[in-house]
């Protein structure tokens, strides 16, 4: 297969992300090339989500353009992995006859078998659940990491999700809940931080949920699992590690031993990403959230108890079957009293298959609508407010690249994951004043709704133009700068957004 080129086109949250980085490890083992873009290559993979409504619909409109994709060269093969394809199966076979493999959720592992037998003319489809830890065991890193390349990595520590709530089709695309051996996850972290990598996000789709079975039925020890806690403990002893996060927990995990982890646990990051979906008691029920807003609060007091300037995100839905005005306006309320950082907010839509679509008592659209527009406005002030809150104050911010506000602007994020851009020297190329991967102790000057401004504690690295006394100026043309490109931030945190796992 060498000499060949491939693609991977992919959407969704940050398990796909990863599990894309999978299929790219093994498609390089396997002797082919990452190409610069898909014009380029000879293979395209489609890594397909489906939280998303009419997830299928993008699918079926991404395949019928690729018709034309593929007869431009001979010998080009196209397979689509992911949620969609977990639902679908061969049927997508049988539906576009230029696809020529398909493979699910668990089934990564194929994709170098199925692609030999693709270019032999073989067409398969691959969907099937592997209720094994085998399905940990995949190359996801290359060997070397030059300079200038980002220092994060994802580790995925469980998979898989037996919650059921009722708006969600992650337990029928992803299957049961498997956590897999510690002694292998300690081997990856290890490997990451040999290679340079500072930051790690533990993955899963209820990730503090790690190892509760195997706990629960007292097989722990044969399992090679044990308290989530208690495997953040052991990753924090790993040197080179300067930053631990995880995503997504959900509320019903949270015991004392996780609560003291955010006290003691030297890189764990100040910030915790914690869905609550809904304010309303009424509706968390109907959702099968199995929380209280109550209880959502006192984890909250537990975590700031533990850690004072822990920044606390959040997702939520409006619009569930059945929700009124009262319901909304506890949510709204929950976002004030949660004191949330920062949230993303979805309209309910149904997906097939799950309790909620079976509820009717549907929203009207428009409803939902003005819902998720007021919800917006609340966030927006409240995260402002937060930015503002830290105006002054210094950080560490871990570069990612270029700023998306362009310029001579990088951007990375603090310990809180929040956007930082940052000010930096204009007479030197950019990636020489800070390479990509660098932690900058800066001081923010300012603040955006979507970000904040920093400038380099390190004099030398400071912008030309000027220190603190033209920080007010900057931040204006930032404010600016982020007025005018509001849609563009938008439809950057559109882009993040598909990147939560719920
Ligand atoms: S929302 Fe999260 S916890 Fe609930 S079923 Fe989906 S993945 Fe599981």
């Amino acid at each position: 297969m060498e000499d060949r080129r491939f693609a991977i086109r992919t959407y969704g949250c940050q398990m796909n992300v990863h599990d894309s980085e999978k299929v790219a490890s093994l498609l390089e083992d396997a002797g082919l090339t990452a190409a610069t873009g898909e014009a380029e290559a000879d293979v395209l993979v489609i890594n397909t989500c489906s939280i998303r409504d009419k997830a299928e619909h993008q699918l079926y409109s991404d395949l019928g353009k690729l018709r034309d994709w593929k007869a431009e060269k001979p010998g080009r093969i196209v397979g689509v992995g992911g949620c969609v394809a977990q639902q679908v199966g061969d049927r997508l076979l049988s539906r576009f006859d230029h696809l020529d493999f398909v493979f699910g959720t668990h089934n990564l592992r194929r994709v170098p078998a199925m692609l030999e037998g693709a270019l032999e003319g073989r067409r398969a489809a691959w969907v099937g659940e592997d209720k094994s830890q085998a399905r940990f065991d995949l190359p996801t890193r290359r060997p070397e990491l030059p300079t200038g390349t980002r220092r994060k990595a994802f580790v995925t520590v469980m998979e898989g999700c037996d919650m059921f709530c009722s708006f969600c089709i992650v337990p029928s695309t992803r299957g049961r809940e498997i956590s897999r051996a510690a002694i292998e996850i300690e081997a990856e972290v290890r490997q990451l931080a040999d290679q340079g990598i500072l930051e790690i996000t533990l993955l899963g789709q209820t990730v503090n949920a790690y190892g509760r079975h195997d706990v629960r039925r007292g097989n722990a020890a044969g399992a090679g699992t044990m308290p989530f806690a208690e495997l953040l403990g052991r990753l924090d002893a790993i040197p080179g590690i300067e930053r631990i996060r995880y995503t997504s927990p959900h509320p019903l995990f949270y015991d004392e031993a996780l609560i003291r982890a955010h006290r003691e646990l030297e890189h764990l990051c100040p910030h915790v990403h914690l869905p609550v979906q809904s304010g309303s008691n009424r509706i968390l029920e109907q959702m099968r959230r199995r929380y209280s807003r109550e209880r959502y609060f006192e984890i909250l007091e537990g975590l700031r108890a533990a850690r004072p300037n822990v920044a606390i995100t959040s997702d939520l839905i409006v619009g569930f079957p059945g929700e009124t005005e009262s319901d909304f306006e506890l949510t709204l309320d929950l976002v004030r009293v949660a004191g949330l950082v920062d949230s993303f907010s979805f309209k309910y839509s149904p997906r097939p298959g799950t309790g909620a679509a079976e509820m009717g008592a549907e929203v009207p659209a428009e409803v939902s609508q003005d819902r998720l527009e007021r919800l917006q406005v609340r966030q927006k002030n409240q995260t402002l407010a937060y930015h503002e809150s830290r105006v002054g104050q210094e950080t560490l911010v871990l570069i990612d690249g270029p700023s998306r506000r362009g310029g001579h602007q990088l951007a990375g994020r603090d310990p809180h994951l929040r956007v930082v851009n940052l000010d930096v020297r204009s007479n030197l190329p950019i990636s020489q004043d800070i390479p990509v991967g660098t932690l900058v102790p800066v001081r923010i000057v300012g603040a955006t709704p979507h970000s904040l401004l920093a400038e380099p504690l390190d004099p030398a690295l400071r912008p030309e133009s000027g220190g603190p006394e033209n920080a007010g100026s900057r931040l204006k043309s930032a404010a600016r700068q982020a007025d005018e490109t509001d849609g563009v931030d938008r439809v950057g945190r559109a882009a993040e957004d598909a990147l939560r796992v719920i």
